[in-house]
């Protein structure tokens, strides 16, 4: 991590993500900024703009080498070895890398080939992070996701095959016809495979989607909130039964293989997104690049860096940032962390809301930590909003 300032941000953005904004095609329930059917040669010449941005972006500060790199989507992997060989490559030419950095790739498990796999490898990557969703042929096909059952325990193999000793398994539970024991199959076919991370996501309806549609017109058969939290109690039991830690509202790791790239985004420290729709938080300001590729890549033609708008927050809205993402860990908000970042005691600082919470039983002070209770867990949205 970068020195940290009186302003109350921290100096060196050595986080990097980089959006691939390409799918095969739509899933059901699915609003990423992702753009389907895409000809390989849009690709080609998206990822030379990618080069572009990167370009740019390393020559408007002075980075530290990069403690994270995560590229994600979209599908990376939709697209051909030699461009992702390309990406890295060049991520590591202009901002350099820490020599024990992660370097993770999200991979569908409809679009991995050993080759591919191979590229990664060698080009740095030592994180894997799967698409599964589920096991269930099913629900798969419901979703609109292209991969069957066979494909993620190939796609498994192979990523062993190749080397990856740090694999993460994404899930999704509360979907449409889903039952508890469908839930329950799935998380024995995830832990028999042994990864080292696991993500276990509820699933989110959003309404510009075909299943936001559905669900609009009252079509949509979603479990219910109860079978919904049973669900969330299942993983959290079976993934701690097997060894397990839950670090994360969503996410269990084996000891030593949490994802760094992501707790950045929980500690609310820096980060420079590059690609079309990517975020970044640098310095006291937030921007997101242009989602649309025609005008991302006019940005760029024209020799300007991408970026749609940027908002300069608040020390206020740093603070209240700094305190509804550090309580999706479950080790909480660091509260010496935050005075010296700040200046400020969170304590003094949100009095009232800390005051309700507390009483209400939704959070708890541990040591130098505030952090949701057990049964704040499942109510944390509502947490959250306290802070907002
Ligand atoms: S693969 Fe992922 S990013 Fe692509 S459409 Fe499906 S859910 Fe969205």
């Amino acid at each position: 991590m970068g020195t940290m300032s009186q302003a109350g941000f921290v100096n060196k953005a050595s986080h990097i993500y980089i959006h691939i904004p390409f799918c095969v095609r739509k899933c059901n329930y699915c609003d990423f900024i992702s753009y389907p059917e895409q000809s390989p040669e849009v690709m080609a010449v998206y990822c030379r703009l990618l080069e572009e941005e990167m370009k740019l972006a390393a020559g408007t500060w002075q980075p530290g080498p990069a403690a994270t790199v995560f590229l994600g989507g979209g599908t990376p992997t939709i697209l051909p070895a030699d461009l992702l060989e390309r990406i890295l490559v060049a991520v590591e030419g202009y901002f350099n890398r820490q020599p024990e950095a992660e370097v993770s790739v999200e991979a569908n498990p409809g679009t991995i080939t050993l080759e591919k796999l191979r590229v990664l490898r060698s080009a740095g990557v030592n994180r894997l992070s799967l698409g599964v969703q589920s096991f269930d042929d099913r629900l798969l096909k419901a979703m609109g996701r292209i991969h069957r059952r066979r494909d993620i325990y190939q796609a498994y193999h192979l990523a062993r095959r190749a080397g990856f000793a740090n694999i993460n398994l994404d899930l999704i539970f509360g979907l449409p016809g889903q039952t508890l024991e469908d839930w329950q199959a799935t998380l024995r076919e995830a832990l028999a495979l042994q990864p080292e991370h696991l993500a276990a996501y509820s699933l989110q309806v959003e309404e510009d989607t075909p299943w936001g549609r559905l669900a609009a017109a009252g079509n949509l058969n979603l479990p219910g909130e109860e079978l919904e939290l049973a669900m969330y109690q299942e993983a959290r039991e079976k993934l701690a039964a097997a060894g397990y830690q839950q670090y994360e509202i969503s996410n269990f790791a084996r000891p030593g293989y949490r994802c760094r790239h992501n707790v950045t985004y929980w500690l609310n420290h820096p980060y420079l997104g590059l690609g079309a729709a990517a975020a970044s938080s640098w310095r006291g300001e937030r921007w997101q690049n242009y989602k649309n590729l025609e005008q991302y890549g006019a940005a760029l033609s024209a020799g300007r860096l991408p970026r749609a708008e940027i908002e300069v927050t608040t020390p206020r809205q740093q603070m209240a940032e700094t305190m509804f993402m550090g309580l999706r860990l479950l080790a909480g908000v660091n509260l010496q962390a935050f005075r010296q970042r700040f200046g400020k005691d969170a304590r003094e600082v949100y009095a009232g809301e800390m005051e309700r919470l507390l009483q209400a039983g939704l959070i708890e002070v541990q040591g130098h930590h505030l952090k949701l209770t057990e049964r704040g867990l499942p109510l944390a949205n509502e947490v959250f909003a306290a802070f907002v």
